[in-house]
């Protein structure tokens, strides 16, 4: 095999050539300690960087078997590692010559740990992916440049990083255990009736919009009310007692600016496991929890919408129902009704992004419109029916209608950050108090039609392309020449996720979908899939940016694209 040797004097004899001639360093390379594998190279300088892989042997790399011998703990390691190396690049000196000549790149981690397609340990290796911009002179091949980066800085950042010896033993187990634990943590909320769980002392806020990194100084930590208090065991860290947030209709509710959706927003991220300084750590919720929002504008293809949305002005059915333009209310039931469809199991609502039309309806606008004018059964009449009729409990921020108080099981009052159990005097306030309103909507929440999606009605080519995937951030996707736009998807947290999503969508249109098959298990045997043989079943070579997701995002996906048709 090609040697560190062999590559090092052909960038040199490359020199001075032109971009293209750099073609021929793709392959296989013997570092010694490691394998260099050249996947890709770039046309030009400009170019998507070229694709590289190391492989570092066991023997060499040396990870304690008890860091990676469970599945969740090599995510972790993997997870860690990649941490490491992106820390490392951020280091580098910049380099001279055109385009991204000298660049080594590796996804960016968010504040989650995923497995992503960068980074595997296995009993065999510990493989890292990431990308180099080939150095150029203008279009000229920077041969020196080049070796100098493939054969000493790559090198070295693999001895720094990707060996046990020179990392931080500590704090390796230190990530690794927090996710255990997290995993254990979550894995108790079925035994007792919790949908979710939040530690004392975790720090909920975020230290801005755009910054996932916790509020470092003035944040109030996590103090459960006793009432709500459950005691849980792991692994590591042993018993952490925190607040349980029970199985059944959860209302929060407070004063504005009181954290309300700051207590949503960490159940939303608790289905994913986090690094340990995140603060959120021990912050864990069912895996099938999904978060849902009105998303006016969004089009929708043949939902039935009639548990929600009964018959529409001029005479529109509702049990399969279509727009290119969504209202506020009718696509609220479409997010609702199709998470359910992808299977969730408890549906996470914030009075900040719902349609007040869709969640409310008093007694004072039933007297004034009739019922037979109104097509819209509102959220509080089928939140407790979605529950009694489908197990799937709903934890929902309202802070504007004590209207709910006659549907919860528990209300939460957040004031000043911390969380007091007013259930009790909720239910007394709603006997005192009668709502006097009319339910609405009939006895039972309505069937569920699992809808089958036409295959022909997604098409990722564009132009010559036959498949064309274009991902930024993590709120847009361009699947050939569509646009699909994922802001109101909220749980998506790297643009990985949406790239992993992207190729998804293809390979479902592929290989899963056909013209009998519903979506439920179209997306169920793409995600039984990627478990049994991972991320890189989605893409044809071997890819470093992508990052696992969960069926239900796919689902969100490919309901909001514009082409789509049902059978
Ligand atoms: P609400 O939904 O009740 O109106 P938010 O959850 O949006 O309130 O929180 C309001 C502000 O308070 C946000 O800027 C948030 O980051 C901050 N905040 C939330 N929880 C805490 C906390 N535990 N400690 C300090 N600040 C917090
Ligand atoms: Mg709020």
């Amino acid at each position: 095999m090609a040697t560190q040797e062999t590559l090092y004097d052909q960038l040199y004899r490359l020199d001075g050539q032109g971009y293209g001639a750099y073609k021929s360093i793709k392959g296989e390379y013997d570092f010694g300690d490691f394998g260099l594998h050249i996947d890709h190279v770039q046309g030009d300088p400009f170019a998507a960087p070229s694709r590289v892989r190391v492989v570092v042997p066991q023997p060499i790399a040396a990870f304690p078997q008890s860091l990676w011998t469970m599945p969740c703990r090599a995510i972790a390691l993997a997870d860690y590692l990649t941490r490491e190396f992106y820390r490392a690049t951020r280091g580098q000196a910049q380099r001279s010559g055109s385009g991204k000549s000298g660049q080594i790149d590796i996804v960016r981690p968010s504040q989650a740990v995923l497995n992503r397609s960068a980074a595997r340990v296995t009993s065999e290796a510990v493989e890292l992916r990431f990308t180099v911009g080939l150095p150029a002179f203008g279009r000229r091949i920077a041969g020196r440049q080049a070796a100098e980066l493939l054969c000493e800085a790559v090198p070295e950042l693999v001895a720094k990083t990707l060996v046990y010896v020179a990392l931080d033993g500590a704090e390796i187990q230190r990530h690794v255990d927090a996710v255990e634990d997290a995993e254990a943590l979550r894995s108790q909320l079925t035994d007792h009736n919790l949908v979710a769980f939040v530690a004392d002392g975790a720090i909920l806020p975020r230290r801005s919009g755009v910054d996932e990194q916790p509020l470092a100084d003035q944040a109030i930590p996590f103090q459960s009310p006793a009432s709500l208090r459950v005691t849980l065991t792991c692994p590591h860290a042993g018993a952490v007692t925190g607040m349980g947030i029970p199985q059944g209709i959860t209302l929060i509710v407070g004063g504005g600016y009181h954290g309300k959706s700051t207590l949503l927003r960490a159940i939303e991220a608790g289905v994913y496991n986090h690094i340990p300084d995140d603060g959120r750590h021990q912050v864990v919720t069912m895996p099938a929890a999904v978060k849902v929002r009105a998303e006016d504008g969004r089009s929708i293809a043949g939902v039935d919408i009639s548990p929600f949305i009964g018959s529409l002005p001029q005479g529109q059915s509702t049990r399969s129902f279509s727009t290119p333009n969504a209202s506020g209310s009718t696509s609220q039931a479409a997010n609702i009704i199709e998470a359910i469809e992808a299977g969730a199991t408890v549906l996470l609502v914030d009075e900040d992004t719902s349609a007040t039309n869709f969640m409310i309806r008093d007694r004072r606008m039933q007297a004034l419109i009739a019922k037979d004018r109104e097509p819209i059964t509102p959220f509080i009449d089928k939140v407790r029916q979605l529950y009694t009729d489908y197990g799937i409990s709903t934890v929902l921020v309202m802070g504007g209608s004590g209207d709910y108080f006659d549907v919860a099981d528990t209300v939460i009052a957040m004031d000043e950050f911390a969380p007091r159990d007013v259930t009790e005097q909720a239910k007394a306030i709603a006997v005192e108090w009668r709502t006097e309103r009319d339910r609405e909507g009939g006895a039972h929440f309505g069937s569920l039609t699992p809808r089958i999606v036409q295959p022909d009605s997604i098409d990722p080519s564009q132009g010559r392309h036959s498949v064309k995937l274009r991902v930024r951030d993590v709120d847009q996707l361009q699947l050939g020449t569509e646009a699909i736009d994922l802001s109101a998807v909220e749980q998506l947290v790297e643009p990985g996720q949406v790239r992993a999503i992207a190729a998804a969508i293809v390979y479902a249109q592929r290989y899963r979908m056909t013209l009998t098959t519903p979506l439920p298990d179209v997306i169920e045997a793409v995600m039984a899939d990627i478990e049994q043989y991972g991320l890189d079943s989605l893409t044809e070579w071997p890819m470093g940016d992508l990052v696992s997701f969960r069926g239900l995002e796919l689902a969100a996906a490919i309901n909001r694209l514009r082409t789509l048709l049902t059978v």
